[in-house]
């Protein structure tokens, strides 16, 4: 059975590319009909940040990928936070020093410190590993009668992997294809520390295979893990899952690595949601307007398409054609742009009652009293205009309110013989009876027509008399809508 897990560390909030990850994960689930889950990787003490883990949940739960198994929900393989799995580790890294794939190791820092020196003066790069240890000074060896009186004295200790020497390694990654990886390169990374916590790396490989994983989908930072990873799991004798690199995500401009801080720097967030702390506050998707719909359908194709053309993808239709063969080696450039078209596309499609509802608080708030039904209609008008809902009232604030002032450039239609031509047109409109659209329309360019008066000696003076510029939708429509009374009082301000 397909599982594949979301693996995060509550260090701070989810930015786009670990939603990113976590929705291939999701598609790839469900593409297989299996499993996605989420664990917390919270072994770092020193990074923990407090309500990151809750952020994250909210986020995915908002954006529609929520996980089916993870802390307090369907807890099969749990607890799925590593914390709280902490006894566990230990006898992992205990099998590993018995079958001798790891040692214990008490070097201080200062000691790596000045191997690490000595090696940079000599322009070589310093790998720690068993091979070299013994190289580098004995001393570092010891026997494990001293390593046992060592530990039981209380002294710091951390148990490292003894990477196999001289080997290249054959590795496969689904989106990289085969890889090769030199073990004289790789430095015995820790896996236990004398805190009592497991590293990353230990708990990550213990727990993917305790809670059954079979593709290890991530982002490209840890490709470099990866040959340790699978070592690990030869050295458990275990089945290792799959792999999968995601390509990094970059900045709209240049070559970079998008980072946290390009977001409200360059005006676009970065994070699903809204993030404070001391030091400020990042913008999220959220909170900006944007439908978590258009959030996926534009993190889907950040390295992934589906081979043809086709942009616009609902959830359902993504994990339908998600393939993991068909992700990008490439990076993927992020682009602010498209991600407001996305949203426009999202918007247009939302029926003019749901978006209403969204802008109906806006309006009221301005102690504007409107029915209902005319806020529909509105909203039916001027949405192939926006993006977001917050720029509804910016995009139709004249239905409401009467122009205060006329766009300068626009009031140069504004001919000698216009305020006559106005007032006949008042006349017109005055007279009506069954005042719509169509008819308004039908009326007035019989009136025209008539009278051999030209359409743009009336339309455009119209326009600026009722919007106070030379934009907005159908005039008749806007027309309709504001009403015979007010219609004929705007035109009227106009000419006065
Ligand atoms: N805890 C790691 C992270 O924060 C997980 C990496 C992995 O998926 O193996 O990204």
């Amino acid at each position: 059975q397909v599982r594949v897990r979301f693996a995060p560390s509550p260090t701070g909030p989810l930015h786009i590319g670990g939603v990113r990850t976590a929705l291939f994960n999701y598609l790839f689930a469900k593409k297989h009909g299996g499993i996605f889950y989420l664990r917390v990787e919270d072994t770092d003490q020193n990074r923990f940040v407090p309500g990151a883990e809750a952020y994250i949940m909210e986020a995915l739960e908002w954006l529609g990928i929520a996980p089916s198994e993870t802390v307090g929900k369907n807890e099969k393989f749990g607890p799925y936070r590593q914390s709280e799995r902490k006894p566990l580790y230990k006898q992992y890294a205990d099998q590993l020093v018995n079958s001798g794939w790891a040692y214990y190791a008490f070097d201080t820092a200062e000691v790596l410190d000045a191997h690490r020196k000595q090696h940079e003066a000599e322009g070589k790069t310093f790998i720690y590993n068993h091979h070299n240890r013994e190289k580098l000074d004995t001393s570092l060896v010891i026997s494990k009668e001293e390593t046992e009186k060592r530990i039981a004295s209380g002294e710091d200790f951390v148990i490292r992997f003894k990477t196999p020497v001289d080997e290249t390694l054959h590795l496969h990654d689904i989106i990289r294809g085969d890889i090769k990886f030199e073990t004289n390169l790789l430095d015995d990374k820790v896996l236990f520390k004398s805190d009592g916590m497991p590293t990353y790396h230990l708990a990550n490989i213990v727990d993917d295979h305790l809670m059954e994983t079979s593709h290890v989908i991530r982002g490209e930072e840890w490709l470099p893990s990866m040959p340790l990873h699978v070592l690990l799991y030869r050295a458990f004798g275990w089945e290792a899952p799959e792999f999968a690199h995601l390509p990094l995500i970059l900045k709209p401009i240049g070559n970079g690595k998008l980072s946290k801080r390009d977001g409200d720097k360059m005006g676009f967030p970065v994070f699903p949601l809204e993030w404070k702390t001391e030091e400020g506050l990042s913008s999220g998707y959220r909170e900006k307007g944007f439908f978590p719909e258009a959030v996926i359908n534009f993190l889907a194709l950040l390295g992934w398409n589906d081979g043809t053309d086709k942009e616009l993808f609902s959830l359902e239709e993504l994990a339908e054609s998600f393939d993991l063969n068909r992700v990008h080696k490439a990076g993927a450039k992020f682009d602010p742009e498209k991600n407001k078209w996305f949203n426009h596309q999202y918007l247009i499609r939302q029926d003019d009652d749901t978006l209403a509802k969204a802008f109906a608080p806006i309006v009221y708030e301005k102690g504007i009293s409107v029915d209902y039904g005319t806020l529909v209609k509105i909203v039916s008008l001027i949405k192939e205009r926006a993006h977001f809902v917050s720029e509804f009232w910016d995009l139709a604030d004249y239905f409401f309110v009467a122009p205060i002032s006329y766009d300068e450039k626009a009031s140069k239609n504004w001919k000698e013989d216009t305020p006559e031509l106005m007032k006949q047109l008042i006349s017109v409109l005055e007279k009506m009876e069954g005042f719509h659209s169509k008819n308004i329309e039908d009326i007035v360019k019989d009136w025209m027509a008539k009278n051999e008066i030209g359409m743009g000696k009336i339309m455009q003076p119209f326009r600026l008399s009722l919007v106070g510029a030379l934009k907005g939708p159908h005039l008749f429509d806007i027309a309709e809508i504001i009403g015979q009374e007010e219609t004929i009082r705007r035109i009227q301000k106009a000419i006065d």
